[in-house]
Order: C-alpha cells, then structure tokens, then sequence
C-alpha cells in the first residue's frame, strides 16, 4: 500500500444554507444547519484513504467536542491519527454560508491548526517512511515550510496545494516536488492568465506542476516535457466541493503505486468527476472499487 503522509488542517464545517446571504447588519433565517468534518488537509487525508493508501494525518484538534468528533472521523476512514494532537481549547472551524444558487461565504477560524508551527521528531520520523507528503497552507507557514524540508531530506515525494492562494517563500518551493493550483490560485501565484503559460512560470521554481481546470480537466507540466492537457469526463456536476482535494488524494496514492504519470493524471480525474456528482466534501469522495470501475 502507498503510504501518505499529510500535514494539514482538520475544521469542523458549521453549515448555514439560505435563501439569500446577509447583508452587513442584516439578519436572515436560514432553512437548515449542518456540522461536517473538514479542512484541506484532512479532506485530502480521506480521499487518499478511500483511494486506497494508508494515511498518516499530522495536525491538531482542540479540546472541545469538535476535537472529539473530527478525531474520530478520521479514524472511522481508517486514518492513522496518533501524531494528531489535542490542544487546549477550540478545533479549528470553518463558518459557511451557502446560497440557493450555491454562491458562498466563508470564515476560517483557524484555532487549534494555529498551534501547530513546528515538527516534532516524531513528525518527522514518521514523514520519512511516507512515499508522499500532501501539503496545504490552512496550518502556519511554518510548519508547512518544516515539512516540505523534513520530506525533502528524505526523499519522500511533496506534494503541495497552495490554497488559500498566498505567496510562497523559496524555500517552500525548492522543497516542492509537485505543485497543484486550481486555475485560480495559478493567475495568484504567477499574474498569468493562461495556464500554459502560467506552468511555464511555476516550472522556474519547482519540477513538476498540475494545474485543476475544473470541468476543463487538468493541465500537467515537467521541466524538459511538453505540457499534457487531461480532459475529464463528461459529467453532471451537483456539488464541486473539494473535487480538487479529492483529485490530489487519489492522484498521490496512484503516484506512489509508481503508475505512469498518465494513468495517475486520468484515475485522479476519474475520482474527482465521481466526485462532483454527488454533494457533500469528504463524503463525495469514491472509494477505490468505484475508481476502478471506471
Ligand atoms: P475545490 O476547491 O472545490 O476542492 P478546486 O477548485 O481546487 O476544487 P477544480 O479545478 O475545480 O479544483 O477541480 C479539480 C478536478 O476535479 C479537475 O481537474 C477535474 O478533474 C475535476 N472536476 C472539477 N469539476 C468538474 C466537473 N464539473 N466535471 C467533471 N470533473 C470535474
């Protein structure tokens, strides 16, 4: 089995749908409230579980019932949580406002993911036995810098998605192996519209660069390789939510089952179009059998 190492957030998601988002000062009443398990990194933690790897998460919890819960979601997907700590006070959570016609508003409140700004020896023993380690920027930068370097130093594939989109220090990118922006955070990073042209760009700071297209698939660029657009399939899409963490999830285990890089770009996309058409964020996420279908 692949195994992955992910060092990343885990939020709670306190849910809100409306008809209409509120205006400053304004009050709505909204038709229904849900708390879902989530954070980019252990949503990316999930679909590389369901994908079939043997998942590792590295991060913090707080010490209320959101801890309890969100500990105990990742457990229940078969996620090794022993380096997850447990802080003192609140888990992080995410505050969302969904709209009738699916717009949002989101506030991130980081809380116990703030804690976590270093690695421990355990963290990093345990990074050097990963094939891959699957990065994000919801923890301090840190600590994503800390491991990206620990992965580097012992050979272990890093992956990183820079959401939210930010400006990466060099050091982050000369510990990159393989960078995955959606099309949006690519124009962030680089102030280029094109994607061809915005890979050609990432390609001066790190080797290989994926960059999301939405329904328009993917675009994957090597140093010394001429860029592959992967079209997706067809699909009708009810809920994109996180398709991009599931596509990394699922592109990372086939990566470190060492398939060509082809095959990896078109079973990730065919993971990430199984799951749009579902709602929900990890719980869109197909399991292997129904990757490999189809
Ligand atoms: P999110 O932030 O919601 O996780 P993202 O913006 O990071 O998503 P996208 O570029 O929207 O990522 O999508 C990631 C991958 O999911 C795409 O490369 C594609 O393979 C698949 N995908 C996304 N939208 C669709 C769609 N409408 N139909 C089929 N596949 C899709």
């Amino acid at each position: 089995m692949t195994r992955i190492a992910v060092l990343g957030s885990t939020n709670m998601d306190l849910v809100a749908y409306v008809h209409r988002a509120p205006r400053r000062g304004e009050t709505v009443t909204g038709r229904e409230f849900r708390t879902v398990p989530g954070g980019k990194g252990a949503n990316q933690a999930v679909a590389a579980a369901r994908a079939g790897g043997k998942v590792s998460m590295i991060g913090a919890v707080g010490s209320d019932d959101f801890g309890a819960r969100l500990r105990a979601a990742l457990a229940d997907a078969g996620i090794d949580t022993a380096l997850l700590r447990t802080t003192d006070g609140r888990s992080g959570t995410a505050h969302i406002v969904v709209d009738d016609e699916g717009g949002n508003a989101i506030v991130v409140v980081p809380g116990a993911n703030a804690a976590v700004t270093s690695l421990t020896p355990e963290d990093e023993a345990l990074i050097a036995t990963a094939d891959s380690l699957l990065l994000q920027l919801e923890l301090p930068l840190s600590a994503v810098i800390a491991g990206a370097e620990a992965a580097h130093r012992h050979g272990v594939r890093t992956i990183l998605t820079p959401a939210p989109a930010q400006c990466l220090p060099p050091e982050l990118l000369a510990s990159t192996d393989l960078l995955i922006p959606n099309e949006h955070e690519a124009v962030e990073l680089t102030g280029v519209a094109d994607p061809h042209a915005a890979a050609a760009e990432l390609l001066r700071s790190v080797p290989e660069v994926v960059i999301t297209l939405g329904s328009a698939g993917c675009l994957y660029a090597a140093r010394g390789a001429q860029p592959v657009t992967v079209p997706t399939r067809r699909v009708r899409a009810v809920d994109t939510t996180a398709a991009g963490d599931t596509f990394t999830g699922a592109l990372a285990v086939a990566l470190g089952e060492g398939r060509p890089v082809a095959d990896a770009l078109a079973w990730a996309s065919s993971a990430a179009a199984l799951s749009v058409q579902r709602p929900g964020a990890s719980s869109s996420m197909p399991y292997r059998p129904e990757i490999d279908a189809l």
